[in-house]
Formats: C-alpha cells, sequence, structure tokens
C-alpha cells in the first residue's frame, strides 16, 4: 500500500511549501524509499501553459509535454521520481473532466456537486498519480495556495477524505505556516495558531509542522507552538533562513529528523540515510573560487521565477565549474534604446553591471526581440560566450541573417510575416492550429548531434532527448546559405527535418539550442550545455597558466 503525504501552507504564501516538499523527497529518496511528488493548484487554468511567466512564473515541461506549474521543476531538481502529466492537478482539469462526464450523461441523472463529485475526482488523481509507477512507496502531494482560500477547499476536503480512507498509519498532514519576527526580535507563534486552526476548520489536524522561521526555534518555543497546536512534541520542525542555498534544506531536515520522525508516524521502519551527493553539492557550494557574470537578456525580468529553471541551471553549473555565478538580469527593451551597447555590456552602467558571458532565454513576442539581436551581435563579435535557449537560438540566427550575410529585413514570421527573409518560420505541424493550450511542439524528443561539434563535446553522446515548447523554427530553404557563410548547423531531429542546435564558428562557446535543456538540470548533476557555457566563461575570464 502507498504512504501519503500531503503538504498544505498557511499564514501566507511563498514560504518555500515546494522547496519543504521537494527536501522530504529528497531525505525519504536517501533512505532508498521510491517518492512520488505531485503537485494540485486551485488555480481553474487546465494548465500553466496559457499563463503569462509575469503571473505564474516559469511554465515547467515534463517529458511528455505537460505545460505545469514550476513546482515541479523543484521536485525534478530535488528527486528523482518520473513525472509526467498525472503529476499536475489543476481546478481546470478536475472540473473540465467532470463537466465532460456530465454532459456524456454518466452521473445518471444526479445533480452534480462539489462533494461528491468534484472531490471524488480529485481523489481519484492523486491515486492514479500513486499508481503510476507500480514501485512508488510514498506519495507527496502538495496542495496550492493557502489554507484558507476559497479555491483550496475542494483540495482540503479531498485531502481530509483521503487520510480518513487510507487511515492515520498511511497518510500524513504536513502543515508549513510562518514564525514571523516582530520589533526587538521577539518571534511570534500566535499566525501559527491561526494556521492549525484553519486547517483543523477543514477537519484536518495536522501530523507535522514545519514553521519557516528567521532562525532556529529553540525547543521551549517548539513545545509552546505543539502545545497550543495540539501536535505531538517532536513534530515542530523549523525552515530556517539559511544563507547559503536552498539545496541546503534537505540537510537542515536531516538534522533535525524530520524524516524520521515521518517514517515512523507512517508506520515505516527506517533505513540506511545515504545524502552522500547532498553533502558533496554543499562542499562544491564552498569550495567555489572567484565569479562570473552573466548576463540574462530576456522579457520577463521583473520575476524571478518567470527564469526560474534557467536561473537554477546557471546554479548548478557553478557548482559544476567551482565558480560563483552572478546573475546580471537585463530587460531587453532596454538594449534597443542604447547606442552603447559595448559600454553597458561590457563596462557596465549604473544599473546593469558589465557580463561575462550572454544567455538569451526562451520568450514569446515581438517586444525586445531587437535588444537581443544586438546582444547576440555583441557577443558574435567581441567573441563573449553566448548561450541561446529556444528564442535564443532564433535570435543567433535572426543577427547573422541580418549581420553576416547582409539581409536587413530577416526575421521570425512571429514578429514580421511580410519579411522578405524569413529565416525562423511557423513549424509545419502549427500552421492549421487555433487554440493555444497545450498546442505547440511539447516535451522531450530526440537529437542526433554532428561529431566535433561543441553540443556533441558538452553531451558525450551522439543521441539525446531534451524538451520543446516552441512553434516556430529554423527555416530550412535557409541551410544551404547559411551553412555556405559559416554557421554551423550542429544537430538534427532524427529524421533530419528539423534544425535543433546552431554554433557560431571561430568562436569562444557561441551556442544556441532549440530545446530547453535548463528542465533537466540538478544541482547534483547540472545540464550539460550550461556547464560548458560557464566553463567557457570562466576560463575566458581566468585563463588557465
Ligand atoms: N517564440 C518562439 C517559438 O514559439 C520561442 C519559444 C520559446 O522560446 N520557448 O518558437
Amino acid at each position: 500500500m502507498n504512504k501519503y503525504i500531503f503538504i498544505t501552507g498557511g499564514v501566507c504564501s511563498s514560504l518555500g511549501k515546494g522547496v519543504a516538499a521537494s527536501s522530504l523527497g529528497a531525505l525519504l529518496e536517501g533512505r532508498g524509499f521510491n517518492v512520488r511528488m505531485v503537485k494540485c493548484d486551485p488555480y481553474i487554468n487546465v494548465d500553466a501553459g496559457t499563463m503569462s511567466p509575469y503571473q505564474h512564473g516559469e511554465v515547467y515541461v515534463t517529458d511528455d509535454g505537460a505545460e505545469t506549474d514550476l513546482d515541479l521543476g523543484n521536485y525534478a531538481r530535488f528527486t528523482s521520481g518520473h513525472l509526467s502529466r498525472v503529476n499536475s492537478i489543476t481546478t481546470g482539469q478536475v472540473y473540465d473532466s467532470v463537466i465532460r462526464k456530465e454532459r456524456e450523461g454518466r452521473y445518471l441523472g444526479r445533480c452534480v456537486q462539489v462533494i461528491p463529485h468534484i472531490t471524488d475526482e480529485i481523489k481519484a488523481r492523486i491515486l492514479a498519480a500513486a499508481r503510476e509507477d507500480a514501485d512508488t512507496d510514498v506519495v507527496i502531494i502538495e496542495i496550492g495556495g493557502t489554507v484558507g482560500d476559497i479555491e483550496s477547499i475542494p483540495f482540503l476536503e479531498a485531502a481530509r477524505q483521503l487520510i480518513h480512507e487510507s487511515g492515520k498509519i498511511n497518510a500524513l498532514s504536513v502543515h508549513l505556516t510562518l514564525i514571523p519576527e516582530v520589533s526587538g526580535g521577539e518571534l511570534k507563534t500566535k499566525p501559527t495558531q491561526h494556521s492549525v486552526k484553519a486547517m483543523q476548520e477543514q477537519g484536518i489536524q495536522p501530523d507535522v509542522l514545519i514553521c519557516r522561521a528567521p532562525v532556529m526555534l529553540d525547543e521551549t518555543t517548539r513545545r509552546k507552538i505543539a502545545l497550543f497546536t495540539n501536535m505531538e512534541s517532536g513534530a515542530v520542525f523549523t525552515s530556517y533562513n539559511v544563507d547559503t542555498t536552498i539545496y541546503e534544506i534537505p540537510l537542515v531536515f536531516f538534522d533535525q529528523k524530520l524524516d524520521q520522525v515521518v517514517l515512523k508516524k507512517l508506520g515505516v521502519e527506517s533505513r540506511h540515510a545515504n545524502l552522500k551527493p547532498w553533502y558533496s553539492m554543499m562542499e562544491s557550494f564552498q569550495s567555489r573560487k572567484g565569479k562570473v557574470r552573466i548576463g540574462i537578456v530576456g522579457k520577463y525580468m521583473d520575476l524571478h521565477d518567470s527564469y526560474k529553471s534557467v536561473y537554477e541551471a546557471l546554479f548548478h553549473a557553478g557548482l559544476a565549474c567551482a565558480v560563483e555565478v552572478d546573475l546580471v538580469k537585463i530587460d531587453s527593451s532596454r538594449l534597443e534604446e542604447t547606442d552603447h551597447i559595448d559600454a553597458v555590456l561590457k563596462r557596465g552602467t549604473a544599473e546593469v553591471s558589465g557580463v561575462d558571458g550572454i544567455l538569451v532565454p526562451g520568450g514569446f513576442g515581438q517586444r525586445g526581440i531587437n535588444g537581443m539581436v544586438k546582444a547576440a551581435a555583441w557577443a558574435r563579435t567581441n567573441k563573449i560566450p553566448y548561450f541561446g535557449i529556444c528564442l535564443g537560438m532564433q535570435i543567433m540566427v535572426i543577427d547573422w541573417s541580418r549581420n553576416v550575410l547582409g539581409w536587413e529585413d530577416a526575421d521570425s514570421t512571429e514578429f514580421n510575416q511580410d519579411t522578405k527573409h524569413p529565416v525562423i518560420s511557423l513549424l509545419e505541424t502549427q500552421v492549421n492550429v487555433k487554440d493555444y493550450g497545450g498546442t505547440m511542439r511539447l516535451g522531450g524528443s530526440e537529437s542526433v548531434l554532428e561529431p566535433e561539434t561543441r553540443v556533441f563535446s558538452a553531451y558525450g553522446d551522439k543521441v539525446i532527448s531534451e524538451r520543446h515548447r516552441h512553434r516556430y523554427e529554423f527555416s530550412n530553404k535557409y541551410r544551404g546559405e547559411m551553412t555556405e557563410s559559416g554557421l554551423r548547423l550542429t544537430a538534427f531531429t532524427p529524421d533530419g527535418s528539423l534544425v535543433e542546435c546552431v554554433e557560431w564558428p571561430d568562436h569562444p562557446w557561441g551556442l544556441g539550442v532549440q530545446f530547453h535543456p535548463e528542465f533537466k538540470s540538478k544541482p547534483t548533476a547540472a545540464a550539460p550545455l550550461f556547464r560548458d557555457f560557464i566553463a567557457a566563461v570562466r576560463d575566458k575570464k581566468q585563463p588557465a597558466d
């Protein structure tokens, strides 16, 4: 029988529920259990694919092409359980399928209601995720939002029923709250008491409490919290602010024996813990020397979550290359306005520091495109390492066409449908697509890498699989002129029909890929292209003697 752990949050959002859930998953995996992570999102969108990155942060893409919440990215970075579309449950999906069943007459004339029909659908989806892999031991289900939100109620009710039906020994409630500090450094427990009360009103008594606090809570405070929230003593933990990295959180919880308490409550015999990868990751963190500054030239710069996996992958690459990576976030529309791009990117301005490498991440729509092209041209001509991801690769092709081949109007048809040089154009499969949701080229697929290229040397393999999320592609009719003028086309789909990677000739490291390698990067195993990009930046900055 599977064991279930429900993770809820209280007091306010952004307490790190996803990181707490993932860290617990990492600890249980470290003890040899097979863990699967599930996210329940109370929003009415069917998936995150139609939401602006400004609204909800990045869209995380799974191998099977689901466009999900960025928390799945956290799960992928901390745990190794397989993630697919069943791991992301939204109110939109739940209502969509209940309404479809109602239209098909499958409720046999009954009045269709939130309880039991919506809650049953939620439970069925959680159980389906649990059954996806036969060897799953523990399913960790994170419920988005904060207890008390109207939207979360059906999910909490479904959790209550599942806990009741499986029995306390098989299902656990872990609640994350905030212990704020008020003037004079005093820590306040009252919001936590209220938050647990709100859970109790939903019929759930949390079994384990994780308190987000500025510092480790002392024994007296933890006892007081346990007493007033009806918790067993020893079941109150602290997620204190670490000044290192979020990837230290599994070790922070391990030191407090969170995993042991959870396993005991679930009636599971503990096993030997192997956390070696996490300890060596922390050693790499401590032994980094020197800094490199990476200019991320994109559109959605004001919200860190918009490019979450890209930023995390750069950090992982820094661990692998023993160097600290500073992120310099540059709104590409600002580069459009400047006539002094060299000064801005090399030496920096009051707002933007100078950079050692440029990364252009994925994006949609016309705004800021010419600023990205300028940044690419600057990196190409000044021999500054450049990494283009999806849109960033298309930008490389546009720069090459305009500035090397001299086709001034060259563009993607996403931005200019009338260009005489549509060097990036709509994928053939997209021509008749009308719906926006879930209709791009999505998910994992194979690329074949050409020998003696940078992409091949990064992966060390001829055939790789990475994930996609795009509608436009390199226009095949220009392959001849591009390669004759020196641009290297270095990876293709197995049937040869789509270009997956381009590289600049005679350049320290200038490479763009149509796929998104950031989704598979982990702190314990950096994505190969991110690793090699940062190594190139580091070596250019600190040439080996
Ligand atoms: N807008 C481009 C396309 O659809 C790039 C997409 C992306 O960067 N994810 O092809």
